[in-house]
């Protein structure tokens, strides 16, 4: 059904649909409801804008250059698909070359897109690492993300601080006991 609406449309129905919200939870305690209305929908298509983007993944040729290249420490924002709560933290990347490698500003781009979804962190983690194997063909790829998730923070068992750890290794990370706990320590986690 999405697929057929403009951006506009769509928009347009989330401005609806929070203004229904808001009448019910809201009236008569908000003064305009119709402004927070239309910001809220504004806010929640830049956030859900990660279902549309195709971000362009230039490679560059490897030119014999063949050890782990590792990006750390790239922040990320979500939403958890369970409650629609942000959850958010960091998200640490090492790959082995192949033939080809990456622009470096290129894997928070990547992060970014899979982030403006409805996600869990588990699919998360995996969408990142599987774009990179199929963009690069590396030898290897590991993803490990780390988040706090306000579902758990704010509501339900309501413990703040705990953070969620994630990873996916692929290729010979995943393969050799080694190369998988070099890679880990280089990422900062204990493997
Ligand atoms: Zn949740």
């Amino acid at each position: 059904v999405h697929a057929v609406l403009t951006s506009t449309e769509a928009t347009e129905l989330v401005r609806a649909a929070y203004g229904d919200l808001l009448e019910r939870i809201a009236y008569p305690y908000l003064p305009d409801t119709a402004e927070t209305a239309r910001r809220a929908a504004d806010a929640w298509t830049e956030l859900t804008s990660g279902y549309t983007a195709e971000p362009e993944l230039t490679t560059f040729p490897a030119n014999g250059y063949d050890e782990i290249v590792v990006v750390s420490g790239i922040p990320f924002y979500s939403l958890c698909e369970h409650h629609l709560l942000p959850f958010h933290g960091h998200a640490h990347i090492a790959y082995l070359p192949g033939d080809r490698i990456l622009g470096l500003s290129k894997f928070a781009r990547l992060v970014d897109m899979f982030a403006r979804r409805l996600q869990v962190q588990e699919r998360l983690t995996h969408q990142v690492a599987s774009q990179l194997q199929h963009v690069l063909e590396p030898r290897a790829v590991g993803v490990v993300m780390q988040a706090e998730h306000l579902c758990m923070a704010m509501r339900g068992v309501c413990v703040p601080g705990t953070r969620t750890t994630t990873s996916v290794m692929l290729g010979r990370f995943r393969d050799s006991t080694a190369a998988r706990a070099e890679v880990l320590g280089l990422l900062g986690v204990n493997a």
